[in-house]
Order: structure tokens, then sequence, then C-alpha cells
């Protein structure tokens, strides 16, 4: 019984479906100008930090597309680090979580300035779909000081690299980052 049920399942093909075609030269091309952007601004690469605030695992899966063979960003100096006291970025995700805020809140005061917050996700922005759940406040933007909001359920990686890209590229390079409409500093 087993043999043939193995046999059949070791030659058909996979029931998955193929994942969209990946833009490789743009993605390229958008991280180039990303690291580009970062020597401009911080004289290096740019450290990334990702902090998980609540969210389902389908935004990380994302994130972590992008150190994978696809996108592959550490080939061109991008890098997630382990600690936020490394990081110029926090990428968010999950709803602010009641249970996560003093974590989430501790990682951002960790992170050395110039750092920037990057809400990563539907939920991240507003709390998408756990929204009227009585364990979230909401978004990211509830808990902490948010400089650029990714949307998606979740956002394909390509739309975070140009996220990341627009947000390094906007900061004066003689300039701390400086207060903006999403950026208001939260009194822990
Ligand atoms: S935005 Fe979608 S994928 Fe990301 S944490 Fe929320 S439900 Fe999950």
């Amino acid at each position: 019984m087993l043999l043939p049920r193995l046999t059949c399942n070791l030659l058909r093909a996979p029931l998955t479906e193929s994942g969209p075609p990946v833009p490789e030269v743009t993605v390229a091309a958008l991280a180039e100008r990303l690291e580009a952007a970062s020597r401009a601004r911080l004289g290096r690469s740019l450290a990334i930090r990702h902090v998980g605030s609540g969210s389902c695992n389908g935004c990380e899966l994302e994130i972590n597309a992008l150190s994978g063979v696809v996108y592959d960003l550490e080939r061109l100096g991008l890098r997630f680090v382990a600690s936020p006291r490394h990081a110029d970025v926090l990428l968010v995700t999950g709803p602010a979580c009641r249970n996560m805020t003093e974590a989430v809140q501790r990682a951002w005061q960790c992170a050395p300035e110039p750092k920037w917050v990057v809400a990563v996700g539907d939920c991240a922005v507003d709390g998408g779909v756990f929204r009227d759940s009585y364990a979230v406040e909401g978004g990211v933007g509830q808990v902490l000081p948010v400089d650029l909001v990714i949307p998606g359920c979740p956002p394909m990686p390509g739309l975070m690299l140009e996220g990341l890209l627009a947000l390094v590229e906007a900061q004066r390079e003689d300039a701390e980052p400086q207060p903006g409409p999403l950026r208001n500093e939260p009194e822990f």
C-alpha cells in the first residue's frame, strides 16, 4: 500500500502554484540604489532589524525572502542584524499588541540615532484584520514613531525595497531625521 503511494508522490508534479515572476533587473537596480543611498547617508551599508509585534508570520515570510536566493540583499551589503542596537531601520510587523508594547518600545529605545521605523503590512499600518481585537492597540504608530508605512497583506519584497529606498533617499545627508506627520515622539 505504502510503496505505490510513495512512488506516485515522487513522480507527480508539485501541487503548489508557482510564485509570481520576480523582476530581477528591477530588484537588483533597487537594491543597488538603496545601498548607494545608505552609504551616502550613513557612510556604510544599511543595517535592518526585524521586530515582530504580534504578526501572523505572513509578513515575516516576505521579509525572509529578502535574504533568500532570489532577492539576496546581502550580496549588496544590505544586511539584517541580530540586535536593535546595531540597526538603522526597524521593520515592524503585526499590529501593536498590548502584550508586546513594552518589548517593541524597548527595541526602539535601544536603536542608535539616526533610526527609522517602518511599519510593514496592513496590520502594522492600522491593525489590519486584528484591528478590533481587545488585545490590540491598533497600528504600530500607536506605540512607536513610524517614519514609513508599507501596506499589503503581506507586502511583496520588492515593495519593501522600494519603501526602504524612498525612506533613505528622503533623508538629507547632513541632518538627523526630522519629525514628520508620521513621526510623533512617544512618551514611554
Ligand atoms: S498584514 Fe497580513 S500577512 Fe502581515 S501580519 Fe497582518 S495578516 Fe499577517
